[in-house]
């Protein structure tokens, strides 16, 4: 890569700083619709109106804050290629060789997708094996868990750390602008009616109401759609390509059920659900996967260890999903173990073409 020095550095700052123009605009609305909404719109009559706009208000920003300076999780360690490695893929012409390095990084670790030719999916440009669900951003330019999409409004990816802020901060902007056109609505229609005094107030009021909808339209249709997207737990990538598992395409791979699902993305603790506190399950590296279990060369998995999971056939990772809730790696050992059992025999026995995969 080259250093960031010259015209290149300079151009890569200038985009770095314009990449906040949404986040700016975003943010220069808001205040704006504070100042309006407080002290224009003549709500110091309405105590409660007022209560109630501040905690909108609040859990806005406070959830908007979260989406754009939670740092996105990269792969743990074990998953980057080993300095031996890297030398011995760069020496290695492509082909069965290069794979073989590949398959032998890849053989402890808990992954269940391929590429489209059932190759092992591997990141060239930060030399690793890519986990389950994981992509690399072109505007990060890195590896980012569980990616859902790049955001320019938030001006930060959405993916394993910040789903569920950028879930709350959909629905507290949506509140908050069903809240404004709902309670500017009378005045709304007093300013059609000639019922306002004639003075500036009377614009922030006709602005207020129709920014109000017109974000709130919007919002509720992304809203909706990535409600859905828990419900099916997908991510929106995977809409895009279907996540390919080791013997089949499967695009609803990953999803255990409503409930299940929900819970992978707010946790299992209710009191933390309508907060912009981290409680998503798992490690962000892997995830449960019902299909494993279909899978007629992996007959002896551990899904006995979990007791649900017999009825249920879900299957992975080995020990149970609440046990998983630190997302960072600190019990790798008991589950890459138990993968590795599950997983011995079963190298070379697909003999896929492994090749590198790049995605946006
Ligand atoms: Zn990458
Ligand atoms: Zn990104």
């Amino acid at each position: 890569r080259a250093p960031s020095c010259g015209w290149g550095g300079v151009r890569r700052r200038c985009q770095r700083l314009l990449y906040w123009v949404p986040v700016l605009f975003i943010s220069s609305i808001l205040c704006w619709s504070y100042y309006a909404y407080v002290t224009q719109l003549c709500l110091r009559e309405c105590l409660v109106c007022l209560v109630a706009y501040h905690i909108f208000f609040m859990l806005f920003v406070w959830s908007y804050w979260k989406t754009i300076f939670t740092l996105p999780m990269n792969p743990s360690k074990e998953f980057h290629l080993s300095y031996s490695d890297k030398e011995s893929l760069e020496r290695e012409p492509r082909g069965e060789s290069q794979q073989e390095v590949l398959r032998r990084a890849a053989k402890d670790l808990p992954i269940y997708t391929r590429t489209m030719s059932g190759a092992i999916r591997y990141c060239d440009r930060c030399h690793l094996v890519k986990p389950d669900r994981c992509h690399h951003c072109s505007v990060c330019d890195k590896c980012i868990l569980k990616m859902d999409h790049h955001c320019p409004w938030v001006n930060n990816c959405v993916g394993f750390s910040n789903y569920k802020f950028f879930l709350l901060f959909l629905a507290y902007s949506l509140l908050y602008c069903l809240f404004i056109a709902a309670t500017d609505l009378q005045y709304f229609i007093k300013f059609w009616t000639n019922g306002l005094p004639d003075t500036q107030a009377k614009f922030h009021i006709m602005f207020l109401f129709f920014a109000a909808a017109m974000f709130s339209v919007s919002l509720s249709s992304l809203f909706g759609y990535h409600c859905w997207l828990v419900s099916k737990n997908k991510s929106t990538l995977e809409v895009f390509r279907a996540p390919i598992f080791r013997h089949r395409t499967d695009k609803n791979g990953f999803s255990l059920g409503f409930s299940k699902n929900l819970r992978q993305v707010f946790g299992d603790e209710k009191k933390y659900w309508l907060l912009p506190v981290f409680s998503s399950l798992g490690d962000g590296c892997s995830f449960p996967t019902c299909l494993v279990n279909q899978d007629p060369e992996q007959a002896s998995t551990p899904g006995g260890l979990n007791s649900t999971s017999k009825n249920e056939s879900l299957l992975f990772p080995a020990k149970p999903l609440r046990d998983s809730q630190s997302h960072l790696l600190t019990d790798t050992q008991s589950w890459s173990d138990i993968s590795a059992k599950a997983e011995k025999g079963k190298i070379g026995m697909s003999n896929p073409a492994l090749t590198m995969e790049n995605e946006t």
